[in-house]
């Protein structure tokens, strides 16, 4: 039989699916995946089971029902100060997922190239690389992971047309400063280029306030700005996301949209519509609760000898385990899993190439007591590592 897509088939099964699925062999609590293990709020999920039952329940609107779309809108506004208008500069999508995938598809030809920054998100470079466009890493390196600014700078070109920027950033925790922010904004109208803002964490940032890039001067006609209901309202399986962007890149965007999905279930739509125009006090608390759980996590790690990254959103921590292990980071978590029952993921699943070797990502937005059991599971397993169970 005649070969299928290099692309695809070299890529392989995400690493957390893979993690999931090791997890749940071995009866592990499961700090490699990042969803909540609470449900979502009960008004939202009410919104949408009630939405099912009033009918509706065909296909929704190209770029999302009007009530989403406004909503999104109106968010963009109390959040940021940004003024979008719902009818030409929102495209709701089957999660940030399909949203940024749109983004890439309405950006870039064949031969384009995207700066990327590593660690990455591990839909990223599979999407670019399907589009045939060519992938320009950047890499940021621990423990602070500081914006190199001579390499990015280099990393631009005459062929640039995107960056793809994460911040809160997935696995690092790294929120992107006003000032990083602004030099990337510099290089972005120096050589015309585009940039996909994926802020799926936007309402997870534990100190100071997220800052989109979208929001600098001269940066609204450059960035589609992408967020997720998934983890703005604790619930990752609806799959809802949205793009923000001017009328000429939404446009495209709805383009694009038409040919992956066409439409996202409109009960959700409606749910997340509710979800979003929440009082500022559900989304202080969401970040307030998961700050806890950083801290939770992040101290009992570092009093079992993990030297633990500082992380200031999303859902992660970063830890080196270099003092506790000889093995690699791929090594050190398949013990996990199998000998202390926890799962966590190998730092060196969102890199291209030549990784680190002793970083491991672990999720915190679990409940208290969850943490705690896994905590206690690696209290009693490491010792036994040392004597030789490795
Ligand atoms: N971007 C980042 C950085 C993420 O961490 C995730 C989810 N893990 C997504 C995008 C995907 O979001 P969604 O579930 O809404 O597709």
């Amino acid at each position: 039989m005649r070969p299928l897509n290099t692309g695809l088939q070299r890529s392989g099964t995400t690493i957390f699916t893979v993690m999931s699925a090791l997890a749940a062999r071995h009866g592990a609590i499961n700090l490699g995946q990042g969803f909540p293990d609470t449900e979502g709020p009960a008004d939202i999920v009410q919104a949408a089971a009630a939405a099912l039952l009033d009918g509706r329940n065909q296909y929704a609107p190209l770029t999302g029902l009007e009530e989403l779309r406004e909503a999104v809108a109106a968010a963009n506004a109390r959040d940021y100060g940004l003024a979008v208008d719902p009818e030409r500069e929102v495209v709701v999508t089957s999660g940030a997922t399909e949203a940024i995938t749109a983004c890439l598809a309405a950006l870039l030809d064949p031969g384009d190239e995207v700066v990327l920054i590593e660690p990455l998100f591990d839909t990223y470079l599979p999407v670019v690389r399907m589009l045939g466009a060519v992938p320009r890493l950047v890499r940021l390196e621990p423990p602070g992971w500081a914006l190199p600014r001579a390499e990015l700078a280099a990393a631009f070109g005459p062929r640039t047309k995107a960056v793809l920027l994460n911040s809160p950033m997935n696995p690092t925790g790294k929120v992107f400063t006003p000032d990083e922010l602004g030099f990337l904004a510099g290089l972005l109208a120096e050589h015309d280029a585009y940039a996909v803002c994926d802020e799926v964490y936007e309402h997870l940032v534990f100190e100071g306030r997220h800052v989109p890039l979208m929001s600098l001067p001269g940066m609204r006609e450059r960035c589609l700005r992408v967020g997720s209901a998934g983890k703005t309202f604790s619930l990752t399986g609806w799959k809802i996301g949205y793009v923000t962007a001017s009328p000429p890149l939404a446009e495209v965007v709805a383009r694009a949209h038409q040919n992956l999905t066409f439409a996202s279930a409109p009960n959700l739509q409606r749910g997340v519509a509710h979800g979003l125009r929440k009082e500022r006090g559900y989304f202080a608390a969401l970040a307030a609760g998961m700050a806890e759980r950083r801290d939770q996590l992040s101290t009992g790690l570092a009093a079992l000898g993990f030297d633990v990254l500082p992380t200031a959103g999303s859902y992660f921590v970063v830890a080196d385990v270099a003092g506790l292990s000889d093995e690699d980071d791929v090594g050190f978590c398949r013990w996990m899993v199998e000998r202390a029952g926890v799962a966590a993921i190998p730092l060196s699943a969102f890199y291209d190439r030549a990784p680190p070797r002793s970083l491991v990502r672990f999720a915190f937005c679990k409940r208290e007591t969850v943490l705690d059991a896994a905590l206690a599971r690696l209290r009693s397993a490491l010792p036994e590592r040392d004597r030789g169970w490795g």
